[in-house]
């Protein structure tokens, strides 16, 4: 996939810009605050239509302005697609070479986008909360039905909670009631796991072959997955579905004192570990920030294996995090096949030598 232009209207604190005939490689320099991080905002809205950083929309329609529009015209495989978004306070409008798409989840994915930015290191360092949301975010991403379950798990699971809070003393009513929502609940969380468990087994044998080569086969980079129940492995249904419904029945009484749900994949996480340690613990900011880098460029790699297209790749102030070494294999990585979107506040931050024929673009107050 390939951006070949960008117009916006009103986004962020750009007024009006056009630029057109985007190149391989695309590096935004310029001083803070300048609207480097909201130039990369502006395709990652294109593609998804709301922002990696915000979930409130208003935030990215221009001060004192009603309404944002974006557009960019994108080079695909089957040939170039027009997409235009209008953002105001009645909503969002999108359309596809003219025309209007009845729902957004038509318009997502026509566009494919991967962000790494700061924030991303709390994959690695920050709670399992970031890091479930970092696994639904990206699954939800090429399987649409993975959503479905979630959304379908979360409201038994706040019906369920509200009736352990409640707290009916454990009488026959409320096991019958349990055992109910313990249907229910294990039939969605079931898929949820099964479909985590698959992803992360993919994006384990991508990214740890992508670490190698960042760090030169220094480090050894392993994914563990660490379910509430049952182990890792498993991803037979029938099994844990058995497992899941065990797993509760033993928590019951724990459950019913805590007033919560106990086990199930809203108590999952994700450990990552490098040359046998594990990294939220042990690991140097480097290493951290590295194996964050690492899960993103597999993520590439797996939306390639899944749609058959690589996706654009957005890199918003990390390159100069990284020394020389790491910049360069990071660089020759993606520079043959990934359309690049780099932001620096110098070019002296980044070993720029090593991009051959980037564009760069000058931002300095909105222009
Ligand atoms: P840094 O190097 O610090 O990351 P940056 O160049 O990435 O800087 P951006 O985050 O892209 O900076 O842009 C920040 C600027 O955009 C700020 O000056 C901010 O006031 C302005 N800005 C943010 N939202 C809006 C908006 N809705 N309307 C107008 N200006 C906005
Ligand atoms: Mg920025």
């Amino acid at each position: 996939m390939f951006v070949k232009n960008l117009s916006l209207q009103h986004f962020r604190n750009y007024d009006e810009l056009t630029l057109d005939s985007f190149g391989s490689v695309n590096l935004m320099i310029g001083r803070n605050a300048q609207g480097k991080t909201n130039l990369l905002e502006a395709i990652f809205v294109l593609a998804l239509t709301k922002s990696h950083r915000t979930s409130k929309d208003k935030e990215l329609i221009g001060f004192q302005q009603n309404a944002a529009q974006l557009a960019a015209e994108v080079d695909k495989k089957y040939g170039a697609v027009n997409l235009e978004l209008r953002l105001s306070s009645q909503g969002k409008k999108a359309k596809i070479n003219g025309l209007e798409q009845r729902k957004l989840s038509d318009f997502i994915g026509a566009l494919n986008v991967v962000m790494f930015a700061p924030e991303d290191l709390e994959i690695v360092k920050g709670t399992p909360g970031i890091r479930r949301r970092f696994l639904d975010m990206e699954i939800g991403q090429v399987t649409p039905s993975y959503l479905y379950h979630l959304q379908q798990y979360q409201k038994v699971l706040i019906q369920r909670n509200n009736m352990l809070k409640q707290s009916w003393g454990g009488g026959s009513d409320m096991t019958t009631m349990l055992e109910i929502w313990n249907e229910q609940l294990a039939e969605h969380g079931v898929k949820i796991i099964k479909k985590r468990k698959q992803f992360i087994r993919k994006l384990q044998k991508w990214a740890s072959d992508i670490h190698q080569g960042i760090t030169n086969g220094t480090e050894r980079l392993e994914l563990i997955y660490l379910p509430s129940f049952g182990e890792a492995e498993e991803e037979d249904e029938a099994v844990l579905l058995r497992q899941f419904m065990i797993k509760l029945s033993q928590m019951k009484d724990q459950e019913i004192r805590r007033g919560m749900t106990l086990a199930g994949p809203h108590r999952d996480d994700l450990a990552f570990y490098i040359n046998g340690k594990e990294a939220q613990v042990y690991g140097s900011q480097g290493q951290q920030r590295t194996t964050a880098l690492s899960l993103k460029l597999a993520e590439i790699e797996l939306i390639h294996e899944e749609i058959g297209e690589y996706p654009v790749l957005l890199l918003d102030d990390v390159l100069s995090e990284l020394d020389p070494y790491r910049q360069t294999q990071l660089i020759e990585t993606f520079q043959s096949k990934v359309q690049t979107f780099i932001t620096a506040t110098g070019i002296e931050t980044i070993n720029a030598g090593k991009l051959k024929d980037a564009s760069i673009y000058h931002v300095q107050e909105g222009q």
